[in-house]
């Protein structure tokens, strides 16, 4: 077997083949291989004609079909699977080698595998793909992480094989071990907030203006040629406008309102836990998922529990139409922020040095969450690189704060009628509480100190105290 791929890639289910192909296309050649060898067959049968693909049936004929330093992507089902093939691959690969993990591993494990593969004189690059199946093909966004020395030989490769906007790629380099997995995470439990967002705002569309899904869609559409434009805009555009060729309905009206959600959203929202950043909007989104997937609760609740709702009566139709446009975009707007926040809380945590900006670029154009206002967030890093707050970038300041009374209307409107939206809800609950000057939390801080001695500290002078409380209630320095 002659040594001549500069890349390999093993797992060719739908993601690894269109990746594979994606190499094949930009002029590498590219050796291939699959536990079950049909998938292998296959792949050079039916796009062989893409490129230069060097096909094995073995793991050892894959490896030594590849060029020094090897790179390696596996791309197969998350978790043990991942381990199978690394257990597979390392004792036939040799010092400098590169395995990268183009699958959707959990953060911790990539840290882990990187540890355990530095020792043994590899290095082992997690690397987020965004962008599904299409995106894997024609350029998706790719977030590696690992050692650095691996990304000067193999990141002009990947940035050669991603999408591109403006003629930047969405690839650059995130950080050391499991910052690319990482950030990967983030990005889909941003998505599931985006998700839930735009879900909501159909939900208000067709129940505070009776609208029809084409209507909807319409709606969407033309939203879709301002600050909201995105792929998600897009795509929801044109699903609620689809009809259903069985039964002549909206598409939309014949799917059943149970959504899933595969575990990044919910190792996202864990995550925030762990590090005590409050994602609002991603975790209201990963819960209403969970909400919907309730049958029992559903079951139990429906036409049982009373609603004691309103009436909506919307005068102004296009008012109406344009308050939950701007209130879309600020909650969105708070998903992000919260998001970038939950990356630099990391970052600090493990000693990443994650470039926020750099994070918005690449996240432009490939991926699911692609969309015109990650320039702004791109920009707005770049204004101010240690940026406390997205929200408070004066861009942000200012096109968030235009919508607020929008933002307010919807949500009361929506609470008075019965029409359940938390992502809406929670993220002006956020968004009123990061800028109240004082919060209830000092009255927290207090039952704290009476139930179980916690100490606080006080407004007016320096220092711990607490208040003997089942005492003479005298104040003590603790
Ligand atoms: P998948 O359904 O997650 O996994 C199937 C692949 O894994 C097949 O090639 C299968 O080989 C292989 N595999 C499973 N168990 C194995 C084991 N024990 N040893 C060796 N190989 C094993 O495939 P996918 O949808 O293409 O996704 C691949 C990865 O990309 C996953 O981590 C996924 O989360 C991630 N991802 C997917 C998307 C998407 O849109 N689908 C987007 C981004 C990231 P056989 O053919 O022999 O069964």
């Amino acid at each position: 077997m002659t040594a001549r791929a500069q890349i390999g890639v093993t797992g060719l289910a739908v993601m690894g083949r269109n990746l594979a192909r994606n190499f094949a296309r930009h002029g590498y050649t590219v050796a291939v291989h699959n536990r079950s060898f049909a998938k292998t067959q296959s792949l050079v049968a039916d796009h062989g004609d893409d490129g230069d693909f060097v096909p094995s049936e073995s793991m050892a004929d894959f490896v030594a079909s590849l060029e020094r330093p090897r790179k390696v992507v596996i791309m197969v089902k998350a978790g043990g699977p991942t381990d199978a093939v690394i257990a597979e691959l390392v004792p036939l690969l040799e010092q400098g080698d590169i395995i990268i993990d183009a699958g959707n591993a959990h953060f911790p494990d990539t840290r882990r595998r990187e540890a355990e593969l530095k020792e043994k004189g590899l290095h082992f690059v997690g690397t987020g793909v965004s962008g599904g199946e299409e995106g894997a093909l024609n350029g998706p966004s790719i977030m590696p992480g690992g050692a650095p020395e691996s990304y000067e030989t193999l990141g002009p490769i990947l940035e050669d094989i991603s999408a591109k906007v403006d003629g930047v790629p969405c690839c650059t380099y995130v950080g050391p071990d499991g910052a690319g997995h990482f950030v990967k995470m983030v990005h889909n439990g941003i998505e599931y907030a985006d998700m839930q967002l735009i879900a909501e705002a159909y939900d208000l569309l067709k129940q505070g203006l009776g609208a029809s899904a084409q209507e909807i869609g319409q709606i969407f559409a033309e939203w879709n040629k301002g600050d909201l434009e995105s792929f998600l805009i897009e795509i929801t555009a044109d699903v609620l406008q689809h009809v259903d060729a069985e039964t002549g309905k909206a598409f939309v009206d014949i799917i059943l309102d149970r959504a899933e959600q595969k575990g990044t959203g919910r190792w996202t929202v864990q995550n925030a836990l762990d590090l005590g950043v409050p994602i609002t909007g991603i975790a209201e989104a990963t819960f209403a998922r969970a909400l919907s997937g309730s049958v029992p609760q559903r079951s139990a609740a429906v036409g049982v529990l009373p609603a004691d709702a309103g009436q909506w009566e919307i005068t102004d139709r296009d008012a109406f139409i344009e308050d939950v446009r701007r209130a879309l975009y600020s909650s969105k707007v708070v998903a992000y922020s919260q998001g970038f926040d939950q990356i630099a809380a990391a970052s600090e945590e493990f000693g990443w040095g994650i470039d926020r900006g750099a994070m918005a670029r690449i996240w432009r154009g490939g991926c699911i969450i692609r969309a015109r206002f990650l320039n702004r967030i791109t920009e707005a890093y770049e204004r101010d690189e240690n940026l406390a707050l997205l929200l408070a970038d004066p861009y942000f300041t200012q096109t968030v704060g235009e919508g607020v009374s929008s933002w307010r209307r919807v949500v009361s409107q929506a609470a008075l009628n019965g029409v359940p939206t938390p992502a809406f809800s929670s993220s002006l609950a956020y968004y009123d509480g990061v800028r109240a000057e004082r919060l209830p939390a000092a009255l927290i801080q207090a039952q704290r100190d009476f139930f179980g001695a916690h100490t606080y500290h006080r407004v007016d002078k320096e220092g711990v105290f607490h208040t003997e409380w089942s005492g003479d209630r005298s104040e003590s320095n603790a």
